[in-house]
């Protein structure tokens, strides 16, 4: 089973004829509601193909139709906690030349209490998959709390912070991060992928071009796995398909340059989709492609 400490956040995507500038107000054309945050987002993409996905988080009283959401997806939703916190949320404005602006509250995704990371754990086998991203509270003490239980500890770098990462490092298993977040790491600590970093398994997105496997059975000798070619129209999102698809076949037994291939396949169907967690690719898709 996977065990996903992760941010659940309200996307409002508002239409505007322009970017409002400062002290301006104006009326928004069109309003959509979509589930999105990146713990979310992995959820829905291993449950998608085919993992047992426990959610760990918060929503406020405002949040019980993304909980709804997610387990329609297939998410075991039953540690997700409400808290007094409005739900984490994106007002994103799109003017008509898809330029955006965001304003983003973390809200209840920061409120998440050790007490409810801890009781959940209590639940998870060794051998399971505890995975992180750095959008809510509790990263390292649930970190450090899975790897003395046995979970092999999955941490996505997104969004990045030295400080964040920096506090569950001892306790990973598997990194993956962009080459932009490898680029940041690098810089802060000087660390690259090696023994230095303490970490078996790194993986390093690059975008249209694969990735890279860092694993110290191979000798940190890199392995590159190319993307599979699409024409991309929204690569949102592409990141969280590919690691929740890379954990759920992992949980599943497959081996990790397996396990990379079909993530892979994942990620490219999901950037012909405009959209985030509501149009990730379910595994039979993936299958067919081949
Ligand atoms: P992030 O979304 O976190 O920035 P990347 O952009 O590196 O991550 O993308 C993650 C994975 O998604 C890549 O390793 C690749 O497999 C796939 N991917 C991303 N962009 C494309 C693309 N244009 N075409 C095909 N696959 C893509």
């Amino acid at each position: 089973a996977i065990w996903n400490l992760g941010s659940i956040n309200a996307d409002y995507f508002y239409r505007v004829p322009h970017l409002p500038g400062p002290g301006e107000t104006i009326a928004a054309t069109d309003l959509t509601r979509g589930l999105g945050g990146k713990g979310a987002n992995m959820s829905v993409a291993a449950a998608r193909a085919a993992a047992h996905v426990a959610h760990i988080g918060a929503v406020g009283s405002d949040g019980a139709w993304a909980v709804e959401r997610l387990t329609e997806y297939g998410v075991d939703t039953r540690r997700i906690q409400t808290v007094d916190t409005a739900t984490g949320h994106a007002i994103i404005t799109l003017d008509s030349r898809g330029e955006n602006a965001i304003v983003l509250f973390p809200g209840a995704n920061m409120n998440i209490s050790q007490n409810a990371v801890g009781l959940a754990l209590t639940e998870a086998e060794q051998g399971d998959i505890l995975l992180m991203q750095n959008e809510t509270s509790q990263q390292a003490f649930a970190a450090e709390t899975g790897s003395k239980m046995g979970l092999r500890i999955a941490y996505a770098a997104a969004p990045f912070s030295t400080e964040s990462v920096g506090a569950v490092l001892p306790f990973l298993d598997i990194l993956i991060l962009n080459k932009i977040e490898m680029a940041q790491l690098h810089l802060a600590t000087g660390l690259m992928p090696s023994a230095d970093m303490g970490v078996d398994t790194v993986i390093v997105t690059l975008g249209a071009d694969g990735c890279a496997l860092y694993d110290r059975s191979a000798g940190w000798v890199p392995q590159h796995f190319p993307a599979v070619p699409v024409t991309a129209v929204d690569t949102t999102g592409a990141g969280d398909t590919f690691t929740g698809y890379v954990l759920a076949a992992l949980d599943r037994g497959m081996t990790m340059p397996d396990a990379i291939r079909l993530a892979a396949k994942a990620a490219a169907l999901m950037v012909t989709r405009y959209g985030t967690a509501d149009v990730i690719p379910d595994l039979k898709e993936v299958l067919d492609l081949g």
